[in-house]
């Protein structure tokens, strides 16, 4: 796959690249950095989404489409790789399209760490072998002895995700996000079963430079969760008369600001993280990516996830995070260290190592 990837951009004009990407998620940041780079434009998306696009005047060019996999279509491919497209790809790419195989357009990134992303049981591999802390697992719902959080294949962006306390409730409340057609019966077997760690969220937005070989702290967010942080509204009395199950769909993202000391747990499992990418998927972390982790009450972290990608949470460091500001002393956000390091990549003869 590699290979193919590599032979397309050969037959690139590298004075010409133009980013693109799917309208959705974080691309007005991709895009608006990309111009700011000086990279022409392409935005990828949906008829209903293509106002927003238009508005906001970050795409030179709009490509329609009925639906996020049509991207995939010969036809679409073949007009980005004439266009000299570099694809930058972000959650939509993994909750919509999934597997890249048929993709034969240069991607910025890793794309088989992507699907180390998708995948838990892998990602678990992963963070186990990098010796971050991690909430316990569970294999199966009567094992359950404390707080867990359960959640289902893929993407989703924490919908239908829920708490349970044991194996009864467990069941209770999966019947009941069922019924409610967030999930299928079928998920209900394939769902992971985590300790529920009470503490703080703390999104981590890292770059792993080729360009520079080194690890940067781009931005740091929480996310703003529905119904999860709608629970505090509510009294007491009315939520147990109620039986509100706190859910976590993700509506928004508030910036943070770390307690400094707690900086380096941060930096610490980045490292490992990066380093056990290159053992696992060649050739490792390129750019973006993201370590998700609760923060517990002797403000120890513990890694519950990992995204191999720009996550939407870099948006709320658009035209710069306190972090990207320190380490830069410009405007620097992810859209645009991302095209910043295409750029780069480009003028020193060594695009194909941030390529997959
Ligand atoms: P969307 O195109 O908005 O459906 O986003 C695709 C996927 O990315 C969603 O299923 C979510 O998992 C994730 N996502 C989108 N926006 C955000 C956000 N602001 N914060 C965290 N995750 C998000
Ligand atoms: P995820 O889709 O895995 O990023 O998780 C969605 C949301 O669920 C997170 O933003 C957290 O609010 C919550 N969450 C996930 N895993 C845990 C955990 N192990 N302990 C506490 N909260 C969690």
């Amino acid at each position: 796959m590699r290979e193919k990837i590599l032979e397309v951009l050969k037959s690139y004009d590298l004075d010409k690249v133009k980013i693109a990407t799917l309208g959705s998620h974080s691309a007005l940041n991709i895009l608006r950095g990309a111009k700011d780079e000086g990279f022409e434009t392409i935005c990828i998306c949906r008829e209903r989404e293509k106002f927003v696009y238009e508005n906001f005047g970050i795409a030179d060019e709009i490509v329609v489409l009925n639906d996020f996999k049509d991207l995939l279509q010969d036809k679409i491919q073949e007009r980005l790789r004439k266009d000299n497209v570099i694809l930058i790809p972000h959650g939509s790419f993994n909750a919509y399209i999934g597997r890249f195989d048929s993709l034969l357009v240069p991607i910025f990134g890793n794309r088989k760490l992507m699907e180390w992303e998708i995948d838990r049981e892998k990602q678990k591999e992963w963070l186990s072998r990098a010796g971050v802390k991690l909430p316990k697992t569970y294999s199966s719902p009567s094992e359950i002895d404390g707080l867990v959080i359960v959640k289902y294949p893929g993407a989703k962006g924490g919908k239908g995700y829920f708490i349970a306390s044991n194996k009864d409730d467990f069941y209770k409340k999966a019947m009941k996000v069922v019924e409610s057609g967030m999930i299928s019966e079928e998920d209900v077997e394939k769902a992971e079963i985590q300790q529920y760690i009470v503490g703080a969220n703390i999104y981590f937005s890292f770059f792993y430079s080729r360009v520079f070989d080194r690890i940067e702290l781009i931005a740091i967010d929480r996310r703003y969760e529905s119904t999860a942080d709608a629970l505090g509204k509510i009294p007491a009395d009315e939520q147990l008369k109620t039986e509100i199950t706190p859910t976590y769909t993700v509506v928004g993202n508030f910036p943070i600001v770390l307690r400094e000391s707690l900086l380096i747990q941060a930096f610490e499992a980045a490292e490992k993280i990066v380093e056990v990418s290159k053992e696992i998927a060649y050739p490792g972390m390129v750019g973006a990516f993201c370590i998700e982790s609760v923060f517990d009450e002797n403000a120890e972290m513990y890694v519950f996830e990992i995204s191999a990608r720009i996550v939407a949470g870099t948006n709320v460091g658009i035209p710069n995070s306190p972090y990207s500001y320190i380490l830069f002393g410009e405007n620097m956000y992810m859209g645009r260290r991302i095209a910043r390091e295409i750029k780069m990549a480009i003028g020193q003869g060594i695009i194909e190592e941030i390529i997959y």
